[in-house]
């Protein structure tokens, strides 16, 4: 590593994973600071919605406009992230009551075609046809292009092509301040987590992609964003029960997206004001669980009696109008800041807001407003160039390398081999994020073991495996308590139980 870049961009997530990776296909020397992993903020804790836009397509034409623009690139560059399940908003006879019956359909539907988004009325009986786990008590559906797409997956493989484009990568490395000079900033000092070392890096221009934690990275060069925590909690259920995303046809609102992702389906969300120093210690409560499996229950009943695998919850970043710090005025657009002309600060931009679905145009956006700086005139090239895979995926059965070690989630040595080598992978957390290793219904309890001996010899400390299983199992069963009975509670009885009788010698 070196210790002079054109561009240092702060935070692994999603959006700054995307600007690494704009800026290095534009031939800057990039550095990225992660404090933790990549994908370790809300870019790992969302619904995996590849949104149409037509969710936003009555109240906010632009947003809805920018996300049918952003999924079709998607689908084009990365259709190894992206899975096209379609979409349907469904009408309840509820809805109707509440003033969002078919007359509003007709309203939604018009929005969606002027946003450029397809949206096809659909005859009950037929959507039933499509989605059997519908509710069949549905009045009315509208079909429009949703899809899933996996955001652990999609945020690797722009970290992956950043660095074969020659950006350096520093994970578990917090950016404690910047490097001010006069009115400029001019790089950042970071204490790096594993060692406890410290350490500079200067930069012509530096990008804040911290997403919530962006308001403390703003006020270490002296100004002032007002960000507006609100998190979401989420349930994942342990098998796929429906194929297309199921939304609500009327206002947003809490419980009302369903979305089918890899293995299992995902209910979501809620939205709650957050006091800023909770951002980094989530916890889902009972009363959250409760509502989203009441409204989860009103997309698709089934989900009333289907094993819960978890809970999580994640912090949107959003951002308060700039002369409204009370959070009344929120944006959940695109917020690009250059500080040079917002708050007489040069070489410091902040890019934050908007979704995962639009990254890649948040990153087009930052990279461009870096360029303007560098005087630096090289295109944009992201809306065409193709994402790599993440994983090596030919291994053959048989071998070591195809031996199967994840049964839930097809996951082999070979591609644990392969993430280890491809990513600096210090857990079974950082192990789960590239491979989905762990995720599935057991949520460990089969694989943990294998996964662990396997990282534990790569690392050179075979006698490391017990505490990575152990620290593991402790993260699974932090999402599975808020969901801790009937089927969930047996699974972690039996967990238990396996890892009792288990112990110590399956570690050796
Ligand atoms: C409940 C929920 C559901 C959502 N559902 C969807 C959806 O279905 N579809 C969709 O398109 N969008 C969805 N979103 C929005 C989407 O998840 C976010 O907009 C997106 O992930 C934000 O990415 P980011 O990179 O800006 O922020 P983050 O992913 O939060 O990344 C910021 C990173 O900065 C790092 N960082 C912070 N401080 C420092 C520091 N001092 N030094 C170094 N690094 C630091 C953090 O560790 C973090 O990894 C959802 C969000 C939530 C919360």
């Amino acid at each position: 590593m070196n210790n002079e870049y054109d561009v240092i961009i702060i935070g692994g997530g999603i959006t700054g994973a995307g600007t690494a990776r704009d800026c290095a296909l534009r031939g800057l020397r990039v550095l990225l600071v992660e404090r933790g992993d990549i994908a370790d903020g809300a870019t790992g804790r969302n619904h995996g919605l590849l949104h149409s836009g037509a969710r936003y397509a009555v109240k906010d034409g632009e947003s809805a406009r920018e996300c049918i623009a952003e999924n079709r690139i998607l689908r084009r560059i990365a259709p190894h992230c992206v899975e096209d399940t379609q979409g349907l908003f469904i009408t309840l006879p509820e809805d109707e009551e509440a003033g969002y019956g078919l007359d509003y359909q007709q309203r939604f539907i018009q929005a969606c075609r002027d946003a450029g988004i397809s949206a096809e009325a659909m005859d009950p009986r037929e959507a039933v046809r499509l989605e059997p786990s519908v509710n069949p008590r549905l009045i009315g559906a509208v079909k429009v292009p949703d899809g899933s797409v996996d955001p652990f997956k999609l945020c690797a493989a722009n970290i992956l092509d950043a660095r074969l484009h020659g950006a350096d990568i520093l994970t578990y490395a917090e950016v404690q301040s910047l490097i001010l000079e006069g009115s400029a900033v001019r790089g950042i000092r970071v204490r790096k987590r594993r060692s406890g070392e410290t350490a500079e890096y200067r930069a012509r221009v530096t990008v804040n992609a911290a997403g919530i934690w962006g308001q403390a990275i703003v006020r270490m060069a002296g100004a002032q964003i007002s960000m507006f925590p609100a998190k979401g909690a989420l349930l994942v259920f342990a098998h796929r029960v429906n194929h297309v995303v199921i939304n609500r046809c009327r206002k947003s609102a809490d419980g009302d997206i369903l979305v089918p992702g890899d293995t299992v389906t995902v209910i979501g969300t809620t939205s709650t004001k957050i006091p800023f120093e909770d951002c980094d210690d989530l916890n889902v409560t009972p009363d959250e669980v409760a509502l989203l499996l009441r409204e989860g229950s009103q997309l698709c009943p089934t989900l009333a009696s289907t094993r819960i695998l978890r809970a999580y919850a994640g912090v949107r970043p959003l951002v308060a109008a700039d002369n409204d710090p009370s959070g009344r005025n929120i944006s959940r657009g695109i917020v690009c800041l250059d500080h040079a002309t917002r708050d007489g600060i040069e070489s410091f931009v902040t890019i934050t807001g908007g979704k995962l679905m639009t990254y890649r145009l948040m990153a087009q956006m930052a990279t461009d407003a870096v360029c303007d700086k560098l005087g630096v005139s090289e295109p944009c090239t992201t809306h065409t160039a193709l994402l790599p895979p993440t994983v090596d995926n030919a291994f053959t059965a048989g071998t070591p390398d195809g031996e199967l070690v994840c049964e839930c989630e097809n996951v082999t040595m070979g591609q644990i081999r392969s993430a280890i080598r491809n990513f600096d992978i210090h857990s079974l957390a950082d192990l789960r994020r590239r491979t989905r290793v762990g995720m599935g219904t057991c949520q460990g309890t089969y694989c943990v073991r294998k996964a662990a001996a396997a990282l534990a010899e790569a690392q050179g400390s075979p006698a490391d495996a017990r505490p990575l299983a152990e620290e593991y199992l402790g993260e699974r069963w932090k999402g599975m308590m808020p969901v801790g009975w009937g089927d969930t509670l047996r699974e972690m009885e039996f967990m238990q139980r396996v890892f009792k009788a288990g112990a110590p010698s399956t570690f050796k």
